[in-house]
């Protein structure tokens, strides 16, 4: 890459979440494999991202990379109406093997907001069909659910978007995020705000829509595995669906294959995404019970509203398929249990740090929430200067990387997050 293409990039490119008039510096990647980035200037960097929860495996690996050259050669791409084809049979036959057995339905689409979106549709139909239509979603204060409209109307309704779109966003109805971590003591009085607003609204809600156990972008909180079973449980008593968003969770990145796991629950809906093509092209899954796509199949419309031009893209089912051979192959507990027990004993120490005010660990994602917001550009700055790839956010700072980490490789982001708490200038002043 030239000095021009970056001076172009700046002004003509959109990165996400950034501004055209004051963009914060990028830095040119050229390539990048197992868990390193290549930088244009030749030195390379440890992942710890994953490319926001999807690089699973590691880049450039070998499986995925033959399996996508292959069925390069036979078809890149064919239209999903009235065709099907071998990829995603086999995609769609091991997403239902994988998941909870009642969820046997699978609608491919394009991107995690965008499953996001047919999840609504669905609950959306799924009342329609029984003659008792329901529009509102109950969602959860911290959560994060993608960028399109459907989605924004689901995130938390304070840190996100919502009063920039005010009066376009359907209204729906919030309850506090659960208070009890991960790995602490349960309270019931956790669960007093679904009640009550179950009791009040429950016969207009359609359903209640979640991360299961990890809400990601929203706040990179680990909540407790009763909270889910609690939901669970109201939502049936209520009649409610229950839409699980495994976006950022699915796959094993909590130490189950998936979240609802910890909890042993079953959702009437499940959001996949992200880590689906081990990070390698954009694809995702909604997935749901036969009671759910039958009563939308039965309804007045007499099928399912959606069908995207890119439907069932056979290049993506065919990295999502040596992906998930890939976790079938069943090294992914062990690894993902490494960089945990790595992760509590490089980081735990952390939380007596004068600028540190929380330290969490859940499988393969370790967080620092810091009492002061970061300094992007600062903080960014400075690691990439020691060879790491880690992009904080707000007062987090966090790592999720590829499962396939080597322990002096972890052992390197891990340092580079101690040390950079040590700087007053890689955080907002007061
Ligand atoms: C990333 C994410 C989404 C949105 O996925 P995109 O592919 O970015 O549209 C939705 N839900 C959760 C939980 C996510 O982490």
């Amino acid at each position: 890459m030239q000095p021009t293409d970056l001076d172009f990039d700046r002004r003509h490119i959109w990165h996400p979440y950034t501004s055209m008039t004051r963009p914060l510096p990028c830095y040119p990647v050229i390539s990048a494999s197992g868990c390193e980035l290549e930088l244009a200037e030749g030195c390379r960097l440890v992942d710890g991202m994953s490319s926001w929860w999807a690089a699973i495996h590691g880049y450039n690996h070998p499986h995925i990379n033959q399996a996508v050259a292959e069925q390069l050669a036979q078809m890149s791409h064919v239209m999903f109406g009235g065709i099907t084809h071998p990829q995603a049979v086999s995609l769609c036959r091991r997403l239902v093997a994988m998941t909870p057995l009642p969820l046997e339905c699978v609608f491919l689409a394009d991107s995690g907001s965008v499953a996001v979106e047919v999840a609504i549709k669905m609950a959306l139909q799924y009342w329609q069909a029984r003659g008792e239509p329901r529009r509102q979603l109950l969602s959860l204060r911290h959560g994060y659910h993608g960028d399109t409209f459907g989605a924004m109307s689901v995130c938390d309704p304070d840190n996100s978007m919502h009063s920039l779109y005010q009066g376009y966003l359907p209204a729906h109805r919030f309850i506090d995020s659960p208070q009890c971590a991960f790995d602490g003591d349960w309270d019931e009085r956790d669960v007093d705000a679904l009640e009550k607003a179950i009791l009040a609204d429950g016969d207009t809600l359609a359903a209640v829509i979640l991360e299961p156990i990890v809400q990601g972008a929203g706040g990179m909180r680990f909540y407790h595995r009763r909270y889910l079973q609690r939901v669970r449980e109201l939502c049936d008593q209520a009649g409610l669906l229950l839409i699980a968003d495994e976006i950022a969770t699915g796959f094993g990145r909590t130490g189950k294959l998936f979240a609802c796991e910890h909890a042993d629950i079953t959702p009437d809906i499940m959001c996949l995404g992200k880590a689906l093509t081990g990070g390698y092209m954009t694809l995702s899954a909604t997935m749901t019970t036969r009671p759910v796509a039958d009563t939308i199949s039965n309804g007045e419309a007499g099928c399912f509203m959606h069908g995207p031009t890119f439907m069932g893209n056979p290049l993506a089912c065919a990295a999502a398929n040596a992906s998930l051979s890939l976790l079938e192959q069943g090294n992914w507990p062990g690894q993902v249990a490494a960089i945990e027990r790595q992760l509590r004993q490089g980081l735990q120490h952390l939380r007596l740090h004068p600028r540190v005010s929380d330290v969490r660990v859940l499988g393969a994602i370790g967080v620092i929430e810091t009492r002061q917001a970061v300094n992007m550009a600062a903080l960014q700055r400075f690691f990439v200067a020691q060879g790491v790839w880690i992009r904080p956010f707000g007062r987090l700072i966090y790592l999720m990387p590829p499962y396939i980490i080597q322990a002096d490789q972890l052992s390197k982001l891990i340092n580079a997050m101690s040390d950079a708490l040590d700087h007053p200038h890689h955080f907002m002043q007061g």
